[in-house]
């Protein structure tokens, strides 16, 4: 065996997350390792995000041409898969080939290794046969995959994850969707907009279940006013698939589709990481941090893995934190690369610490010695990109109650704001206040509407920075925008 090589810092997996740190890293002066055993950008670029909502901005203008009949006139719409499919693969993608992104990686002075990296003891990651030893911190980012339940018959079947569907060329005439999350609603509104007959098949007893029961009522009679067929409560007992297409089983129900879709959520793989040779518990479903992604000695985590929410902002958020943590410590260690580098070393990591600390706001949370700043998930924001769009920040009403706060919702229909009335087609929505009666500030909220991701931002900055109520009111909410509609749901406060 080779003996080890000496760096800095070892990123193992290279997603959004670990590709942050690893650039940023190397951008500062350190010598970095960045290993990813697929493409780099990891599963946003490729799978996720960016060719989802590529997917989804076609499906809505199909939507918003037929709203044409009810507001200016007519338009007939034929919709064409093949302009999306291109645009994933040559737009998006670059034909899921990630030469970009690697350059970009190397172009900051980073060292790329292709492979499946694993803890090997303190300190170290074998890729194959190389083992690179690290000096300053080991930064795990390597993500989640499809967690597919364990259902009879389906191990075997030809079924898609997110991938296939991500890089489909030609539509099914039939789908169907296990699994009710954001991922599951968002592609069954697309394909069915694009002339898919599409079910979607949940065992929870609503749609988007993590969200607020109102928001789960307007997106499944939205999705049904697309053509899809939503079965909740049915808990699949058996997949078969004969050739032409999937049945799904479900004590006397069937349900058919030529495609099945499995989106049951994701699952951190920890059992491939080596994590028995650092002395961490590889049987969790995620793996813990604490407020600074500590896992445990030199070891920091990034990204889906750590179960905080499986989000691109979240990975981002996680991987200034660690930045501004790694350099840090290696500032508090005193172990600079080598004398003459050290300066320059020092002098780019306190400029990248005190950038990431500016940048970032922690709330109420306590800033370490450095200036590093903590994790602070109060304000997390997340969107489900349906049309409407569900935007949700912070606690909902049950989560609120659990908690055992002094809650008071506030509640106001879109369609009845001036600009729901206005938009009249596709004008379905609302706002929901979920606040701290005994501290006078929201603690979670939700946007649906047309633009009720973009409408959440300012009920981010509310529950992020704890704004008082009181002063919430009387600001003035520019006439006849979709966000005037909190102004309403203020009011409502009980
Ligand atoms: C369909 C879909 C839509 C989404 N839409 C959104 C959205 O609109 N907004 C949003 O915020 N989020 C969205 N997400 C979630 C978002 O994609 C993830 O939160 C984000 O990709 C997480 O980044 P990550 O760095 O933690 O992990 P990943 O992106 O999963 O990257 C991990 C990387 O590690 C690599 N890796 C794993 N193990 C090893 C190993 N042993 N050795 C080497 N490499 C390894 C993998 O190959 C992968 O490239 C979506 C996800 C999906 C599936």
């Amino acid at each position: 065996m080779a003996d080890p090589e000496l760096v800095d810092v070892v990123v193992l997996g290279l997603g959004v997350g670990g590709e942050e740190v690893a650039g940023r890293l190397a951008e500062a002066g350190l010598t970095v390792v960045g290993i990813e055993r697929d493409l780099v950008g990891g599963e946003c670029p490729y799978w996720g995000c960016i060719p989802s909502k590529m997917m989804i901005r076609a499906a809505n203008a199909l939507a918003e041409a037929h709203r044409v009949n009810e507001l200016a006139g007519s338009a007939e719409v034929r919709p064409d898969w093949a302009p999306v499919a291109k645009r994933i693969r040559e737009e998006a993608t670059d034909t899921w080939d990630d030469k970009v992104a690697v350059d970009r990686f190397t172009g900051k002075g980073g060292r790329f290794v292709r492979g499946s990296g694993r803890l090997d003891g303190p300190n170290r990651v074998r890729v194959g046969d190389r083992v690179f030893e690290a000096r300053y911190g080991i930064v795990l980012g390597t993500g989640t995959r499809p967690s597919i339940p364990p259902i009879d018959g389906l191990t075997g079947t030809p079924y898609w994850t997110n991938h296939q569907a991500i890089e489909v060329e030609e539509l099914p005439s039939s789908l169907l969707v296990l699994g009710g999350g954001a991922i599951g609603l968002e592609l069954a509104q697309v394909f069915a907009r694009f002339g898919v007959r599409v079910t979607v098949v949940e065992a929870a007893d609503r749609v988007l279940a993590v969200e607020e029961p109102e928001a789960s009522e307007v997106v499944a009679t939205a999705l049904r006013a697309d053509g899809v067929t939503i079965e909740t409560g049915v808990k699949a007992e058996r997949v078969s698939h004969d050739g032409a297409g999937f049945t799904v089983h479900a004590g006397d129900r069937r349900f058919t589709g030529e495609q099945l879709l499995v989106v049951t959520g994701r699952k951190a793989h920890l059992d491939e990481l080596g994590l028995d040779t650092v002395d961490v518990d590889a049987g969790r479903r995620y793996l813990p941090v604490d407020e600074r992604m500590h896992v445990t000695d030199g070891i920091w985590a990034v990204g889906d893995l750590t179960g905080e929410g499986a989000f691109t902002h979240i990975a981002m958020y996680q991987a200034a934190i660690v930045v501004a943590d790694v350099l840090d410590h290696m500032r508090r260690t005193k172990a600079g690369p080598d004398a003459s580098g050290t300066a320059s070393v020092m002098g780019g990591a306190a400029g990248v610490v005190s950038a990431v600390g500016g940048a970032m706001s922690t709330g109420g949370s306590t800033a370490a010695p450095g200036s590093v700043p903590v994790a602070d998930y109060r304000a997390l924001p997340r969107v489900t990109f349906t049309d409407p769009e569900v935007g949700a920040v912070g606690l909902t009403e049950q989560q609120a109650r659990d908690r055992g706060i002094n809650v008071q919702i506030g509640y106001t229909d879109l369609t009845s704001s001036a600009r729901g009335w206005i938009h009249k087609a596709g004008n379905a929505g609302f706002i929901k206040l979920i606040a701290d009666a005994d501290q006078g500030v929201l603690v979670g909220a939700t946007s649906v509407g047309p633009a009720g991701g973009e409408v959440l931002s300012a009920l981010v900055v509310a529950v992020h920075a704890a704004v008082p109520i009181s002063q919430l009111r009387h600001m003035i909410y520019a006439y006849p925008t979709f966000h005037r509609a909190i102004e309403d749901a203020l009011r409502t406060l009980k």
